[in-house]
């Protein structure tokens, strides 16, 4: 689906969320100001004119079976989370589907990934078991028809199917995750993406992984991950 991006409302966006991210990270730290961060992001996912026409509800769950990317700083915060609400039959689930995942999906590049399902290891019972903590990739998926999302759910192969989106949504949760991203870059933090699961496996089993973080260094050492090209602010 073709997009036209409203350049001077992504503009006004972006400034707002650098500036705030910017202040909140120097005086509160970089993991609160990111919890901070989603709380906006998700208003203002919800404040864009074209959100009631969105398709996403609780139990629809097609997308979860797809490849998901995030940030360091997401990871810490879900294992955070798990730890904190999960029992520790729930924790060596997860723990399990994680690390089956990702033997699965570390040997694969982007477009091997893209062309297959795997199922994430929150979704339970249809629903995301991690909703308030959810990836920004998960945030910002979303369609007006579901028709489409199960399309690519039944035909991962096909590489054509196109789901319909929000336009306005689409750029404010674009938008707003490339703010962020740039403030924490700019206050020395890793921005790079790494796949969920190989990012939790890192994240568990390198115990000085978020002392690294927190330090301005590469995170991890078992994963690379990849640079996320700018499509809403000026690329540097
Ligand atoms: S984290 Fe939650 S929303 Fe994202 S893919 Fe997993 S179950 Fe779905």
């Amino acid at each position: 689906m073709e997009i036209e991006i409203d350049f001077v409302a992504v503009r006004r966006l972006t400034s707002r969320e650098y500036g705030q991210a910017r202040q909140e990270i120097a005086s509160l730290g970089i993991a609160a100001a990111f919890a901070q961060s989603q709380q906006r992001h998700d208003e203002r996912l919800a404040s864009a004119a074209d959100a009631p026409a969105l398709a996403c509800k609780a139990g629809c769950s097609w997308c979860c079976h797809f490849s998901v990317d995030v940030r360091a700083v997401e990871a810490f915060r879900i294992l955070d989370y798990v730890r904190e609400h999960f029992s520790l039959a729930e924790q060596e689930r997860v723990r399990q589907e994680i690390a089956k995942n990702s033997l699965e999906v570390a040997p694969l590049d982007d477009l091997e990934r893209m062309k297959r399902t795997v199922r994430c290891p929150f979704l339970v019972e249809g629903r995301c078991s991690i909703y308030p903590v959810r990836p920004q990739t998960c945030r910002n998926y979303h369609a007006t028809d579901a028709a489409g999302c199960q399309k690519s759910y039944e035909e991962p192969d096909n590489l054509d199917i196109d789901p319909e989106f929000a336009p306005l949504v689409y750029q404010a949760g674009g938008a707003h995750v490339e703010a962020f991203a740039r403030a924490m870059e700019d206050a020395g933090f890793d921005v790079t993406a790494y796949e969920l699961n190989v990012a939790l496996t890192a994240a568990m089993t390198e115990p000085a992984s978020r002392e690294r973080f927190e330090a301005g260094q590469a995170p991890f050492e078992s994963t690379q991950g990849d640079e996320v090209p700018s499509e809403f602010m000026e690329e540097r």
